[in-house]
């Protein structure tokens, strides 16, 4: 039996499937994210957010490939074993799984490039994820990006920028990005449910994930508000949902996201905001 405390539900096994599928082909529906026809791609780490989320859309009906960036991360075998359970998820869905290579496009891992530049890894890897999913979705033709960031990554990322009133970052915290010029539309249906959640449904479904924290994640100022949401949701299960629902009720109307002219990189033809070469661009071509 699966208590969901903060929804009030004790589910068996296959009534909890059946609620998970339920819930997120309405929020899909309700945030008008894509038509059933619209080809879809995922973006896949190997954890189990984006892979329960790639299965449950293929089980939904949806065409879905996924992609995988591999970032060269030798630590643990991080990068390798990552990979292993992206490509054992696809050939049980049997759907394509497209890799790129970081090393092999630049010439360089993730942790390489970050002797290249003072940013903190982790917005790196940031840059390098955004800039591959949608170079690679657009020239694949594929209409809709997803990510896996589930409640618990949305309502820390929502934590944070409060703390520090980012309101250009809390503007964009969106589900939903509409596709504008040279960036195609990207999604992320998964802030309905919990990590916890995500993880039950990949049991569930024997779905393999990777349960090592990549070696870049310690320390990471999310985890400690994650842990923070985590010991007020003991006291009042139900907040975390509530706080970032809330949010997109309450607070998201009223930030305008910013627009700005975008032209296309003089180097690789991305488009970017910055007068010149793109973020990306000024990374790697300054080695
Ligand atoms: Fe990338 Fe940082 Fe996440 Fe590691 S912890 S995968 S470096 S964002
Ligand atoms: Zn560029």
């Amino acid at each position: 039996m699966v208590n969901l405390t903060h929804h009030r539900l004790s589910l068996c096994s296959s009534c909890f499937l059946e609620w998970y599928h339920q819930r997120l082909k309405e929020v899909i529906k309700r945030n008008r994210m894509f038509l059933p026809r619209e080809k879809l791609l995922v973006a896949v780490s190997g954890g189990k957010d984006s892979l329960a989320l790639w299965w449950a859309l293929v089980r939904l009906g949806y065409q879905t490939d996924g992609l995988f960036i591999n970032l060269g991360i030798e630590k643990g075998n991080y990068s390798s074993l990552s990979l292993e359970k992206a490509g054992e998820c696809a050939s049980r869905l049997k759907r394509k799984l497209w890799v790129i290579d970081l090393k092999e496009e630049t010439g360089k891992t993730l942790p390489e490039l970050k002797r290249l530049t003072p940013r903190p890894i982790c917005s790196l890897c940031g840059l390098v994820k955004r800039y591959y999913m949608n170079r690679y979705a657009r020239a694949k033709g594929y209409k809709v990006i997803l990510t896996g960031h589930n409640l618990d990554d949305e309502a820390s990322f929502l934590l944070s920028n409060l703390l520090s009133w980012k309101l250009d970052y809390l503007s964009r915290q969106r589900p939903l990005r509409k596709e504008r010029k040279g960036f195609v539309r990207k999604v992320s249906p998964l802030f309905v449910f919990t990590e916890k959640e995500d993880a039950l449904y990949c049991l569930i479904n024997k779905i393999d994930w990777i349960k090592e924290e990549c070696p870049y994640t310690e320390g990471a100022t999310s985890i400690f508000y994650k842990e923070i949401l985590n010991e007020i949701e003991e006291k009042s299960p139900g907040t975390k949902l509530r706080f970032y629902q809330e949010f997109l009720h309450s607070l998201l109307p009223l930030l305008k996201e910013s627009e700005p002219e975008l032209s296309p990189c003089p180097l690789c033809g991305e488009y970017t905001s910055s007068q010149g070469l793109c973020a990306f661009c000024r990374v790697w071509r300054s080695s």
